[in-house]
């Protein structure tokens, strides 16, 4: 290196120091106190339904008290609007088609989460943390690829989602679907019920969660809670039913609520509330199809299963009290898989050697005034389509089929609606201006398109996108079952 290397590097040093010193500061702290972590991952909870996002009365006070106590990302999105895929970049920090897992894998399927790949669980383990998933898996739910095999200690839960099940009663108004096998309730890698009482799901999962918070005080721990609700069928615990008067949906809503608070009373008992990060968010956006039993998308358009706001934009809220600053409302886009580099900097960890496309969100999270850390996002789903993608408050939508709920009957009581498919042309939005993605400025704005555009050839060497035939260049494979099983 010589002397004018040298001088840069300085330069670049104390520029970064003047920059990021809280940040820095906070994560000396962090590091010194390997702080639990605890996520919260709710399935299909829409955008509109918690009361510090919606605009109707509130059935989760307790989420709203911990959105007061910490922060609230506002522009918040899952990597992909579904169930495996929106999973797979929380816990690798990857964009789910970099590792290969799009859409819903159901039990029909023969692959997984590639071993190769280094989830949340085993991140922290460099740290020797205490981890348990209780909830929904959905990686691959053949026995070699449950949760204990991706650094997980404990789990207990649901493999994949609960209505791939034959049982009549869980696709109410559809054909029954009897090419599945009974649904299994898994603990490790044992199969102890099956076509488990749904309705005791939530609490279940939350006296798992309490007990191992109670077990593991003493030591850090990494514990992750991906509920089964509220994704249809909708299913509530008679404590639950019929309490919100509002309905099904709020009355689920209603215990995840009462879940959560379960679990942060169990960390305030032992003294724990300033020693763990809690993350709370949604996989994708509401099922609207399903009408009454679906969420809402509150002002966005659109919902799950499309790259429009409702679909992609969720609720994400996170305290650490002494660490996040309370009444933190964050408007900077962020994305599913940020969480993965953000807690390897406040554990401490190392990140993996491979690519991982997550950033750091602790310069966001602690000093005011930070931009996002992102240039661009990019939405993908549907066999890796590059369907749309943000950069700054621009949103471009490229030409695709969407699955669309506009205009149509919505379905009710757990039955579908029909669903429409619409193909769609560039359509480009100012979601400053127009949240609800109204006004199509793309051919007023052709540079603004000509820019977004090279940013999307960028990423299609790098992933790739199936709407334009391209495989990119930096995917990696998912992992087939051991052939004696498929
Ligand atoms: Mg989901």
């Amino acid at each position: 290196m010589n002397q004018f290397h040298r001088f840069i590097n300085l330069l670049l040093g104390v520029c970064l120091i003047g920059h990021g010193g809280a940040a820095a500061g906070a994560q000396d702290q962090a590091t010194n106190s390997s702080p639990n972590i605890v996520i919260i991952y709710a399935d299909d909870l829409g955008y509109g339904d918690l009361g510090c996002y919606g605009d109707m009365p509130s059935v989760t006070p307790r989420l709203d008290r911990m959105a007061e106590q910490g922060a609230r990302f506002t522009d918040f999105y899952s990597a992909q609007p579904v169930c495996s895929a929106s999973r797979a970049a929380l816990l690798t920090g990857c964009y789910s088609n970099r590792v290969s897992i799009v859409g819903a894998l159901s039990p029909a399927q023969h692959y997984g989460l590639n071993h190769q790949e280094v989830t949340l669980a085993q991140l922290v383990k460099q740290k020797n943390y205490a981890t348990a998933i209780y909830g929904k898996w959905h990686l691959g739910h053949h026995p070699d690829f449950l949760p204990k095999t991706f650094g997980f200690d404990d789990y207990y839960g649901l493999p994949y989602s609960n209505d791939m099940s034959p049982l009549p009663e869980d696709n109410p108004g559809s054909e029954p679907k009897k090419q599945f096998p009974p649904l299994p309730l898994i603990a490790g890698t044992t199969a102890i019920a099956t076509s488990p009482d749904q309705s005791q799901l939530t609490t279940s999962y939350t006296e798992h969660a309490v007990k191992f918070i109670t077990d593991h005080r003493d030591r850090p721990f990494f514990l992750y809670v991906p509920h089964t609700m509220p994704h249809v069928p909708l299913r509530v615990s008679s404590k639950f039913a019929g309490k919100t008067g509002r309905g099904l949906y709020s009355d689920v809503m209603a215990e995840i609520d009462w879940s959560v608070g379960q679990i942060l009373d169990t960390l305030e008992q032992h003294k724990l509330t300033e020693r763990t990060l809690v993350i709370f968010s949604s996989d994708n956006g509401p099922w609207k199809v399903f009408g009454n039993h679906g969420g809402s998308p509150g002002p966005l358009r659109e919902s799950k299963g499309t790259v429009y706001e409702g679909g992609v934009r969720v609720p994400c809220i996170v305290r650490w009290p002494g660490h996040i600053p309370a009444k933190t409302v964050i408007r900077e886009p962020a994305i599913m898989m940020d969480w993965f580099p953000t807690i390897a900097r406040v554990t401490g960890c190392q990140l993996p050697a491979q690519p991982i496309d997550g950033r750091d969100l602790w310069p966001l999270l602690t000093v005011p005034g930070t931009k996002s850390p992102h240039d661009a996002l990019f939405f993908y789903y549907r066999d890796c389509e590059l369907q749309a993608m943000r950069s700054g408050r621009w949103k471009l939508l490229f030409p695709h089929e969407v699955g669309s709920t506009e205009g149509i009957v919505l379905g009710r009581d757990g039955v579908s609606g029909r669903g429409i498919r619409r193909q769609i042309g560039l359509e480009l939005y100012d979601l400053q201006e127009d949240l609800s993605e109204q006004r199509n400025l793309a051919e007023s704005h052709p540079d603004v398109v000509a820019a977004l555009q090279k940013q999307a050839d960028a990423m299609r060497e790098e992933l790739g996108d199936r709407l334009q035939q391209k495989i990119g260049k930096a995917v990696r494979p998912h992992e087939d079952f051991p052939a004696s099983t498929q």
